[in-house]
C-alpha cells in the first residue's frame, strides 16, 4: 500500500485515512488542478495584495458577500475576522492587538463553543457565552433563548460568534437580526459545511457579516488555506492586518478595491495576522481548487461515497460481534459514514483496542474514534477503492474471519 509514497523516503509512516478530512492526518488529497496551478504560481512573482484583491472578487461572486480573503485556514479566518471586528480601520488598535485598553467581547451561545474558538480569543477578545445545555436534561427547555444573546451585548461587544452545524440553534437569521439591531457583526464558523455548494451563499444570505470556510477539506485546496467571505470594510481591516505591510509610504499604492489608504490614514504596521501568511502558490492553489470544486458533480461524488460506505459495511457485517450502520450524512459530516459497533464479548477484541492497534500498524490505519468505546466510524471521503479494501482486510485480520 503506497510503497512509493514520499513519506517513506523520509522514514515517516504513511496513513490510510478512513477518518475523513482531519487536519492532523493531512486533511484531504489536494486536487490535481490545484497542484498544477501551484507549480506555475511558484515560477513567477506577484504582489500579494493584487492577488488577494482578485481572490476577493472571486470569493464575492461565489458567496454573494461583498468581499473575501484567502486565509491560512478557517481557524485563521476566525482570528483575522475577530481582529477586524475589534480594530476596524484604526491603525493604532491594529498595531496593539491582541492588547487593548478594554477587553473586547464576543458573545456566543454556549453550545456553539468549540476548541477552534481559541482563534477568537487569540485576537484579544474574551468570549462571553450564554444559554445552557438543558436540552440534554429532557425538560423541553431551549439551549439559548434569543433574548439571552441580546442581553449579553454591551458596549464591549465587538461581534457575535456562531458555528454553523445542523445541530446549532437559534437559527442564524434570528441571531443576525438581534446582532444587527445593536450594530454588532456576526462571525460564522462554517469550516466544514461544504458540500453542498449552496452553503457558500447560505450564511451570507442569512445575514452573516463574516463566514469562514476551510480550503483544505472538501474543496481539496492546499491544507493551509481557508476562505473568509464578508463585508467590504471588515475584509479591508483583515487585509491591513494580514498582509506584509513593510512599505515605504511614498510608494505605497495597494489595490484600492481591497485596501483603500483613504480609509486608513497611513501605512499599517505589521499586524496580528502577519504570522498567518499565505503564499502565492497556496493562494492560486485555493482559487484553482475552488473552481474545480464548484464544477464537480456533487451528486455523483455523494453516490460514490455512499457506495463505498455500503460496500465496507457489507464486508464487515458478517464478522462475529460486529454490527454496522450507515449514519445519515447530514447529521454531523458531509459524507455517509459507517458506524462499526463491536460486541467485545463476541468479537476477538474491543473497539478501543482495535482503533489503537490500527494506528500503530505500518501503514497507520486511522478510523474515526469519536464514538468510542462501543463503536468507531469509517469515513469514505479520503479513501481510494484499493485503500477501502485494505481497511476491510486489516479489520478482518484483527476481528478474525469468524462469522456470526
Ligand atoms: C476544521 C474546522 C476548523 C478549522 O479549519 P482549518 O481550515 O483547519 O483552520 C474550524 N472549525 C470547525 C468547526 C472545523 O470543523
Amino acid at each position: 500500500m503506497d510503497n512509493d509514497s514520499i513519506y517513506r523516503e523520509y522514514g515517516v509512516p504513511v496513513v490510510i485515512n478512513a477518518a475523513g478530512t482531519k487536519t492532523r492526518i493531512g486533511g484531504s488529497r489536494i486536487r490535481e488542478e490545484a497542484l498544477e496551478a501551484m507549480e506555475r504560481a511558484g515560477d513567477a512573482f506577484v504582489r500579494l495584495s493584487d492577488l488577494q484583491a482578485r481572490a476577493s472578487e472571486r470569493i464575492a461572486e461565489v458567496t454573494g458577500a461583498e468581499a473575501g480573503y484567502v486565509t491560512s485556514g478557517a481557524a485563521s479566518g476566525l482570528m483575522l475576522g475577530t481582529a477586524a471586528c475589534i480594530a476596524g480601520d484604526d491603525l493604532g488598535t491594529m498595531a496593539r492587538l491582541p492588547h487593548t485598553a478594554e477587553t473586547p467581547e464576543v458573545v456566543m451561545p454556549r453550545t456553539h463553543r468549540t476548541e477552534y474558538d481559541h482563534a477568537i480569543r487569540a485576537a484579544g477578545a474574551t468570549i462571553v457565552d450564554v444559554g445552557t445545555n438543558d436540552p440534554h436534561l429532557g425538560t423541553g427547555a431551549r439551549e439559548t433563548e434569543p433574548w439571552e444573546i441580546e442581553d449579553a451585548i454591551t458596549d464591549a461587544t465587538v461581534a457575535v460568534g456562531y458555528i454553523a452545524k445542523s445541530y446549532t440553534k437559534p437559527a442564524l437569521s434570528t441571531v443576525t437580526e438581534i446582532a444587527h439591531d445593536h450594530d454588532v457583526p456576526v462571525i460564522v464558523d462554517a469550516a466544514a459545511e461544504l458540500p453542498p455548494v449552496d452553503n457558500f451563499e447560505r450564511f451570507t444570505a442569512a445575514g452573516a457579516d463574516l463566514v469562514a470556510f476551510s480550503g483544505g477539506k472538501a474543496i481539496r485546496g492546499p491544507q493551509t488555506t481557508g476562505i473568509l467571505a464578508g463585508r467590504q470594510d471588515l475584509i479591508r481591516s483583515v487585509a491591513a492586518q494580514q498582509l506584509d505591510t513593510h512599505a515605504a509610504e511614498a510608494v505605497w499604492e495597494p489595490p484600492t478595491e481591497l485596501l483603500d489608504p483613504d480609509h486608513l490614514g497611513g501605512v499599517p504596521r505589521q499586524g496580528i495576522g502577519r504570522p498567518m501568511k499565505v503564499g502565492k502558490e497556496e493562494l492560486i492553489g485555493l482559487l484553482a481548487a475552488l473552481d474545480a470544486f464548484i464544477e464537480e458533480d456533487h451528486d455523483a461524488r455523494t453516490a460514490e461515497w455512499r457506495e463505498r460506505s455500503e460496500s465496507i459495511a457489507a464486508a464487515l457485517e458478517p464478522l462475529a460481534g460486529v454490527h454496522t450502520e450507515i449514519a445519515a450524512a447530514e447529521k454531523v459530516s458531509v459524507a455517509p459514514e459507517v458506524h462499526v459497533h463491536i460486541d467485545a464479548a463476541v468479537a476477538q477484541t474491543d473497539a478501543t483496542s482495535l482503533v489503537g492497534a490500527l494506528r500503530r500498524e505500518e501503514p497507520r490505519v486511522f478510523v474515526g474514534a469519536d464514538s468510542l468505546p462501543s463503536s468507531f466510524t469509517i469515513n469514505p471521503m479520503c479513501l481510494r477503492d484499493e485503500e477501502a479494501d485494505y481497511v476491510v482486510e486489516r479489520l478482518r485480520a484483527h476481528l478474525g474471519e469468524n462469522t456470526d
